[in-house]
């Protein structure tokens, strides 16, 4: 179980994401919890060790495969939500079959989903630095995945 602060920023130095020292990325190594870029890079990685690692779309959140943001009316959405950009819902097709998608705007009442991750497509750069190593529990070592606070969320049906 690995502990991480990083800085995430795209080609044009823009800022995406991140986690700080006081409230890092923390996840089980091996266990596919990262994109194969960064969880490769960070292998065999010690605590303290500093990285930076540039991460093409094959090895991220893919290549961007969609036709782009579709619109959606908002009342397809619950009423009570508040839509954000990057927010990820699940959608099915005329067969019942579920797939992903990511709100990429919120315009005028109109909803634009994309069945592309936000980052598909995009050349990744991470700065990353090894905050803690520890072993994983058995439970986590059983359902693939941290648990910082001691179990799964109460809602995580798949996991419980
Ligand atoms: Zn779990």
């Amino acid at each position: 179980m690995v502990a991480l602060e990083y800085t995430l920023t795209n080609e044009a130095g823009e800022l995406l994401d991140g986690a700080s020292a006081d409230e890092p990325l923390e996840y089980l190594h091996g266990a596919d919890n990262l994109i194969p870029g960064l969880e490769s890079a960070l292998d065999g990685r010690e605590v303290g060790e500093k990285i930076r690692v540039q991460v093409p779309p094959e090895q991220g959140y893919g290549p961007r495969e969609g036709p782009g943001p579709q619109p959606v009316p908002r009342d397809a959405f619950p009423d009570d939500l508040e839509l954000e950009p990057g927010m990820q819902f699940v959608s099915e097709d005329e067969d019942g079959d579920e797939f992903p998608v990511w709100v990429a705007r919120v315009e005028d009442g109109t909803v634009y989903v994309d069945v592309d991750h936000p980052l598909a497509g995009q050349v990744l750069n991470f700065e990353v630095t090894v905050l803690s190593v520890r072993e994983a529990t058995g439970e986590e070592m059983a359902h693939g995945h941290p648990h910082p606070g001691g179990c799964c969320e109460p809602d995580d049906d798949e996991d419980t």
